[in-house]
């Protein structure tokens, strides 16, 4: 029988479009679900690193036309609002998910790749092939890439260990405009409970994003009650409030953020982006990732397609292994930071311990990101 080679992604965010880009750049046929339409705005840090710039090119996507804001200095405080100013040694770019996801999808749109605008609600493996259902269709694909995110109900349906356990976090944005703030800069202020960045996107707008523990926000339950008794005690943050507007109706809110460990494979769909893990944000990383894990997907599926007799063994095993170079010990940094920022006493001796050695942050940094993409 001939092998099925249709490929489908499931979800179009950063990860998927970048695979479907990929894949059609390289000549195959792809289809990509996506429940939601373009473009909308998205809970994100939206700072971009810069290490997939050059893969982004590759795919032919022009960011520079959207005016992005070029970012390459961090502030960070502590709760108390200790301060510690740094360069950040790859440095970023500031663009909406609004924007970026956008740009995303008409590429993918020009390349031909067909984009249904359909929720999955069912995908089963059986010899061979994916049976993908939504409410409308049903397709049969040979390779499925799951980038669907951080969490959906598709991940119930696969006994993804991840979404029985309830998780402690939830996170809030919205657009705010102020003048004076800082173009070149990414600010991350501590408070109890918690952490919120700052950051200039292509409007001009600043971006405030903040992840914080349930423990901490289920005695106020409100967003602007929780500003004004938590995120207002770093002194820096207090500031910033008192001088902005939000240019939001509602704060975006997402809950059960999840940071624990996930397949990489689920029966024997590809997962990427934030499906596959999600580093914790406070390194500003996950949206570089997602992207990267796209190239590493895509290279893994093209090998299995152009090698006669290409074992689907040797796709996933291929792909997991790169996934795990790239990727594995930043998780852990991240993991390893979160602890320290999130325990006040820790985050004060490591503000006094960066004060000390200033070379140690860049490094710190450097951990958390990759090298440029190419
Ligand atoms: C608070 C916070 C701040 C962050 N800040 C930053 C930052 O500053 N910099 C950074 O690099 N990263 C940041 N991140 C991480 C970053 O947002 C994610 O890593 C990135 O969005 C992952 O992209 P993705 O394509 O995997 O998922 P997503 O962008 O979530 O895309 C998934 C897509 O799948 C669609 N979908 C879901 N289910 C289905 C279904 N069943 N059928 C069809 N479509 C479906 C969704 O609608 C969505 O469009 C932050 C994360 C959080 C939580």
């Amino acid at each position: 029988m001939a092998r099925n080679n249709k490929i489908v992604v499931i979800g179009g965010g950063l990860a998927g479009l970048s695979a479907a880009i990929h894949l059609a750049i390289c000549g195959q046929q792809v289809t990509l679900f996506e429940k939601e339409m373009y473009p909308h705005h998205k809970v994100c840090g939206e700072y971009l690193s810069k290490e997939v710039l050059p893969y982004l090119k590759f795919l032919g996507v022009d960011l520079g036309s959207s005016g992005p804001v070029e970012i390459d200095k961090l502030f960070y405080s502590t709760p108390s609002g200790k301060e510690i100013h740094t360069r950040l040694p790859l440095g970023g770019i500031g663009i909406s998910r609004y924007t970026l996801d956008e740009i995303l999808y008409k590429k993918a749109v020009s390349l031909g790749i067909e984009v249904k605008q359909e929720e999955v609600k069912e995908i089963e493996f059986d010899e061979g092939i994916h049976k993908i259902k939504t409410s409308h269709s049903y397709t049969e694909a040979g390779i499925v890439l799951g980038a669907y995110g951080k969490r959906d109900a598709l991940d119930r349906k696969l006994h993804r260990p991840f979404i029985q356990k309830k998780t402690g976090w939830l996170a809030i944005k919205a657009h705010y405009q102020m003048n004076g703030y800082p173009r070149d800069t990414v600010s991350l202020h501590n408070f109890k409970g918690g952490y919120c960045g700052l950051s200039m996107t292509e409007t001009g707008a600043i971006n405030v994003c903040y992840l914080a523990t349930y423990s901490s926000f289920k005695d106020h339950k409100d967003p602007e009650v929780f500003k004004e008794k938590v995120l207002r005690k770093n002194r820096h943050l207090a500031q910033f409030f008192s001088k902005a507007t939000s240019l939001f109706e509602k704060d975006l809110t997402i809950a059960q953020i999840s940071f624990d460990r996930k397949a990489l494979i689920e029966d024997h769909i590809l997962m990427l982006g934030d499906s596959a893990a999600l580093i914790h944000p406070l390194c500003g990383n996950g949206m570089a990732m997602a992207i990267h894990s796209a190239k590493l997907a895509s290279e893994a599926v093209m090998e299995y397609l152009v090698t006669p007799g290409g074992s689907r063994e040797n796709l996933e095993h291929r792909y997991e292994a790169e996934w795990n170079r790239s990727f594995k010990s930043r998780i852990n940094t991240g993991r390893m930071l979160q602890k320290v920022l999130l325990n006040p006493a820790l985050a004060e001796i490591s503000q006094n311990t960066v004060q000390l050695f200033p070379g140690l942050l860049p490094h710190i940094i450097k951990r958390t990101h990759g090298i440029p993409v190419e």
